[in-house]
């Protein structure tokens, strides 16, 4: 196990602030990681579980403890009843993992092409796309269990999945560091084709598409959005979607659509669970002066999306918090609702 310390973060994560991990290990084995929680607890040290670093906001004052990063890797795949179990290790890359499913005409995961990230941070926030999200084809997630030391394998329901949650970021936050996700896919199954944005790229395609298609579709409407991490491309430099969709009860959403009303503008939103409603938090944003392209400092507004905060090259996240709250103030003030980030924030 080799330890290093001082180790800066930002270049680990997609965003590109904040400061240092007091120590780092990356742990390529079950044996590596247990071996890792040991020191950071013999040592008194607190323990931060660190991916592909797609989704963190890293304080400027970096991370008192540990970082563990897991690098797990390793992707097999078995036959079960009348699906196909895809094993992927914490530390493969998702887009990697979903390609090579693809690529076996396996179907289940292809609209969540192009997400950046580790298997292994998959189902901490469930993550979702274009329809799908990760809670509809795990079967189960491994995981070490810091409270007794062993290996659990937790089942789809053990999980807790519900909209970019799952017991990892809620109840149990601190508790399992992911070690392998367990996919159940179908073979030869039709590619989902539900989506606004995906429904449009193939209006008047003949044949249907297939599942090589849409992956090849999502990443390219990704990649027109910022939202897939692309050489050269700096409006990707962010966490991805800033802030989470809001769900309301029918109550407040019919307050909101009374604001909007009297502002002659009409909330656009969709059917979400029981008598809620999911709103769209870019409409949000954009419609309380937060403009695609907006500011013209280090930090700002992704030119392709309204949800991302984008580090424009030199940003801090002292800056990133101050756009963060600007925009959570002023979304408040007009709208009512208070938007709730996505991305975890590590150190502060
Ligand atoms: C351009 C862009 C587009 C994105 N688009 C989407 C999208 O469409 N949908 C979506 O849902 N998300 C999206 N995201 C967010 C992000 O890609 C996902 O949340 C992703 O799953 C994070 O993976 P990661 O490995 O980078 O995790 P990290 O950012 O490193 O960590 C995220 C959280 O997971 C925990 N974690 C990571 N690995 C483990 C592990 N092995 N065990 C326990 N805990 C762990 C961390 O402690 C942290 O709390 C986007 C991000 C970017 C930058």
């Amino acid at each position: 196990m080799v330890v290093t310390e001082n180790v800066p973060l930002a270049p680990l994560t997609t965003l590109k602030v904040g400061g240092a991990a007091r120590y780092f290990i990356e742990a390529t084995s079950t044996a590596d990681v247990s071996q890792a929680v040991e020191f950071s607890k013999s040592a008194d040290l607190p323990l931060f579980i660190l991916g592909g670093g797609s989704n963190l906001v890293i304080s400027d004052a970096g991370w008192p403890g540990l970082v563990l990063k897991v690098g797990i890797t390793g992707i097999n795949h078995r036959h079960g009843h009348d699906e196909v179990i895809f094993e992927g290790g914490a530390g493969e890359d998702w887009d990697k993992f979903v390609g090579m499913v693809v690529a076996h005409n396996i179907a289940g995961i292809e609209c969540l092409s192009g997400i950046p990230g580790s298997v292994g941070a998959s189902p901490v926030q469930n993550v979702g796309a274009y329809g799908q999200e990760v809670s509809n084809t795990i079967e189960s997630v491994v995981a070490l269990d810091l409270r007794d030391g062993e290996v659990h394998e937790l089942s789809n329901q053990d999980c807790g999945f519900s909209y970019r949650t799952s017991i990892f970021n809620t109840t149990e936050r601190g508790r399992y560091v992911i070690l392998q996700v367990n996919y159940s896919l179908k073979h030869g199954a039709e590619a989902y084709v539900a989506y606004a944005d995906l429904k449009k790229y193939f209006a008047g395609w003949s044949e249907k598409p297939t599942l090589a298609n849409v992956r090849d579709a999502v990443r390219k409407i990704r990649a027109g959005k910022g939202m897939l991490i692309t050489a050269g491309d700096d409006d990707c430099r962010s966490a991805g979607s800033f802030f989470k969709n809001p769900i309301l009860s029918a109550d407040r959403y019919q307050a909101l659509t009374a604001r909007a009303a009297a502002k002659n503008l009409q909330v656009p939103s969709y059917p979400a669970l029981d008598a809620q409603k999911k709103v769209s938090a870019a409409w949000l944003v954009e419609h309380s002066g937060f403009s695609r392209g907006y500011g013209s400092g280090p930090v700002g507004i992704s030119r392709k999306h309204a949800l991302a905060i984008v580090n424009r090259g030199s940003a801090t996240a002292a800056d990133v918090v101050a756009l963060k709250e600007d925009i959570q103030q002023r979304v408040e003030e007009i709208w009512g609702i208070l938007l709730e980030p996505e991305p975890v924030f590590v150190g502060f």
